[in-house]
């Protein structure tokens, strides 16, 4: 790992933190309006879009300056950027495989939120399992006609425009015969469902598509090649740096360390407690691997390398030390960290989802990394097939007894 703060990355923090302190709204953000507002001035303070080309609207800046801003924000509890599904691996997917029209007809506007995006690439029956998806696209001359239910769909109930995986030749073997294609979501074949989450919030949801349409002009990529669309997407859902989430989480540690100092058991402070400190101290030594295990990866894109399938390897560990380091809290605080509505001695904690909660939000929250942009298991697979080159999976309905 080689990672040195220049001068200039120094001047740049600076620079951000006063900003940040000028400007952080100091009430919640309430509607969709307000957080649109707050992130088109983060945005045209070049905080949002930070690695994007200038061209389409972004900053050209470093991945160490990015890391600079997650760090600050989370620092001085920011409310994120919205449409983080658009600008982090859907506006990226455009920009690999785009024609230069789509470019220019969707990115700026993406970058601005002025358009929310969604991902329709889960279905009821293809989550693990992708190329399993049934979702149908029939060539209508100059567009599709879609009809089809997608599943999971975050930020589906505000999304104004979604990137769908569909199958346009359903004779084709599983992998290939599907296509990528943009689709508006504001049409009348288009039925958004929310779902009800265990933390209470409805920030995912059902799509259905009922003789929707979407032009062929929207098309990604070549027809029937979506399946490598799909794989670019993903590369930039698993990818990137966790430096933003590790701050988080140090920040939560330090509440918890202010809590066990102010709840009482037997009469004397938590902290006191043995076997409270020796979880504590193992959840901080665990911090601290999050700690440089995010700084390798931004030493590597600092250098210009990509992380590829080895992506699967900081994705698998943070998020397994999620679920742990807030089961661990929750039993530390007992019944005091079971109470879903915040108050002053558990300040509200960000959630990876940008979510405001308390200690029980965060925790049930925590399941949720394990699962999307790939669960843990698919991680474990594609890190022994990918990256250890150990033999490919033999999966047990095609094992002959
Ligand atoms: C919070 C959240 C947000 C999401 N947002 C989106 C979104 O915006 N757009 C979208 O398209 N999708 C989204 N998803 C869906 C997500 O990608 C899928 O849930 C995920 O891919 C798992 O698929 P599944 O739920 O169908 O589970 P399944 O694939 O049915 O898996 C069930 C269990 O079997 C295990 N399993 C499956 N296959 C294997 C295997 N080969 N080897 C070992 N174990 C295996 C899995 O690990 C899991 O434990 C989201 C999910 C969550 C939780």
């Amino acid at each position: 790992m080689d990672l040195n703060y220049s001068a200039d990355d120094r001047a740049f923090r600076e620079k951000t933190r006063r900003w940040l302190e000028a400007n952080t709204p100091t009430d919640d953000l309430k509607t969709l309006a307000e957080r649109k507002a707050w992130h088109r001035k983060l945005y045209e303070a070049g905080y949002v879009g930070m690695l994007w080309p200038k061209e389409y609207g972004g900053w050209g800046a470093t991945a160490m300056q990015q890391a600079i801003v997650q760090d600050e924000m989370a620092r001085i509890g920011a409310p994120p950027a919205i449409n983080g599904l658009g600008i982090g691996f859907i506006g990226p997917t455009i920009i690999v495989h785009g024609t230069e029209a789509q470019k220019q007809r969707y990115l700026k506007k993406m970058l601005t939120a002025e358009e929310i995006w969604c991902q329709l690439y889960s279905e009821p029956n293809a989550g693990s399992d992708l190329a399993g998806l049934k979702t149908r696209a029939e060539d209508a001359g100059d567009h599709f006609v879609v009809n089809g239910q997608k599943i999971w769909t975050s930020s589906g109930p505000i999304a104004d425009w979604g990137i769908l995986l569909c199958r346009t030749d359903p004779k084709a073997a599983k992998h290939k015969g599907i296509s990528c294609v943009l689709l508006n979501m504001r049409q009348p074949g288009v039925e958004v469902r929310p779902l009800k989450q265990i933390t209470g919030h409805s920030l995912f949801s059902e799509v259905f598509m009922t003789n929707a349409r979407a032009d062929k002009s929207d098309l990604i990529g070549k027809l029937d090649e979506g399946w490598a669309i799909a794989q670019t997407t993903l590369g930039y859902e698993r990818g990137g740096n966790s430096l933003g989430r590790v701050t988080r989480y140090a920040i939560a540690f330090r509440q918890l360390v202010r809590a066990t100092k102010q709840l009482r058991r037997n009469g004397r402070p938590l902290i006191e407690d043995p076997v409270v400190r020796a979880k504590m101290g193992r959840l901080y030594a665990e911090l601290e691997v999050q700690r440089y295990a995010g700084l390798r990866v931004l030493s590597a894109l600092n250098k210009g390398d990509s992380p590829g399938a080895a992506s699967s390897i900081t994705k698998l560990s943070y998020t397994e030390f999620e679920k742990r380091y807030y089961d661990t809290a929750l039993e530390i605080l007992g019944p005091w960290g079971q109470m879903m509505t915040a108050r002053e001695e558990f300040e509200e904690i960000d959630t990876s989802s940008g979510e405001a909660g308390t200690w029980a939000t965060a925790f049930l929250w925590a399941r949720a990394g394990t699962i999307y942009s790939g669960s843990s298991e698919i991680q474990k697979n594609i890190i022994g097939e990918r990256v250890l080159g150990l033999p490919k999976e033999v999966r047990a309905d095609r094992l002959r007894s």
